[in-house]
């Protein structure tokens, strides 16, 4: 298939990689040029803007950090949308609004465009291996047209419901994620002031109750586990502040339905004073250095 692919960060790299791999024609583009260079060393077409990746495009995906660039790059001055040809099918996997996400495809059902919100979970590791889980929001026989690409690029794939329904599945996902992110730090910051090893504790807590996916996949203790963020420096991965954002529209969500969510907004609160402290743009596993013993 003939795929234009936009938002080439941590995520958007690999998952346009897959697809390439997969022997789709990807043509790509990013406003970073070293994220451009990154994926065009890798085999894939860069394009010379995001309009230039439209030519014969009959699936347009896009990776994106917020609502904003989102709207900015579809709906607004000069936007997407209005040059994309009517019957291609547009997938966006950027985390955002639900609001945001129902306004697009209200949008592009009205020039014959076809808009899925289908955010992600599994982070930068899930995006290499390609076994992401896809929430995807809109019709189903449109999910149907997609699941091909989806399946190149993730393992699980969920009809969340109608437009929008992916991004509200996204943000409980996510809410319980930064929640038990701190939760572990805490444990783990206790263990290690009494002076039990991490790597020990961890193993006790991952195969007792308090296991989870950070002691799983993404433990916060730098040196615990080579492959996760905390081990180089907290690089890559992902921010303090895309995850201060996902926790913020969870609040909005949450004030919308008149739904109490004591711990999702404690945890937005500590990500946004780590994010204050100047670590906005490190992984948000880094929010251990607020209840870590120094030295
Ligand atoms: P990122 O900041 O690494 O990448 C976003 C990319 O979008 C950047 O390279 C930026 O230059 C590009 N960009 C912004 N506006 C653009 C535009 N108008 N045209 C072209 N490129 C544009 O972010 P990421 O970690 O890849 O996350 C992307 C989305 O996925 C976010 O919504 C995030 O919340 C979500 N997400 C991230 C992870 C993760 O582990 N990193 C996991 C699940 C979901």
């Amino acid at each position: 298939m003939k795929i234009a692919f936009i938002g080439l960060g941590n995520m958007g790299a690999p998952m346009a990689l897959n697809l390439h791999k997969a022997g789709h024609s990807v043509s790509a583009f990013d406003l970073s040029a070293p994220a451009c260079d990154k994926v065009r060393e890798q085999g894939v077409t860069v394009a010379a803007s995001a309009a230039a990746t439209l030519a014969g495009a009959e699936v347009v995906i896009s990776m994106l950090p917020a609502s904003r660039h989102v709207e900015a790059l579809y709906l607004g001055e000069g936007g997407l949308l209005a040059q994309i040809a009517p019957g291609t099918l547009v997938i966006d996997s950027s985390t955002i609004a639900a609001a945001t996400s129902q306004k697009l495809a209200t949008a592009g059902a009205a020039r014959g465009v076809a808009v899925l919100d289908a955010p992600v979970s599994g982070g930068t590791g899930g995006a290499i291996a390609g076994t992401l889980t896809f929430m995807v929001g809109g019709a189903a026989a449109d999910l149907e047209r997609a699941r091909p690409l989806l399946e190149k690029m993730g393992a699980n794939i969920f009809h969340a419901g109608a437009a929008g329904a992916g991004q509200t599945a996204k943000i409980c996902n996510n809410m319980l994620l930064g929640i038990l992110m701190i939760g572990t730090s805490e444990a783990l910051a206790l263990g290690t002031a009494n002076g039990l090893d991490p790597k020990v504790l961890s193993e006790i807590m991952r195969r007792s109750s308090g296991g989870n996916w950070a002691l799983e996949k993404y433990n916060p203790m730098p040196g615990v586990m080579d492959a996760a963020p905390a081990s180089k420096g907290y690089a890559g991965g992902f921010g303090t502040d895309l995850m201060l954002k996902d926790l913020g529209l969870a609040q909005e969500n949450a004030s919308a339905v008149n739904a109490a969510t004591p711990l999702g907004g404690l945890a937005r609160n500590l990500y946004a004073a780590h994010s204050l402290a100047g670590h906005g743009a490190l992984d948000f596993s880094s929010v251990i250095q607020l209840v870590q013993k120094k030295g």
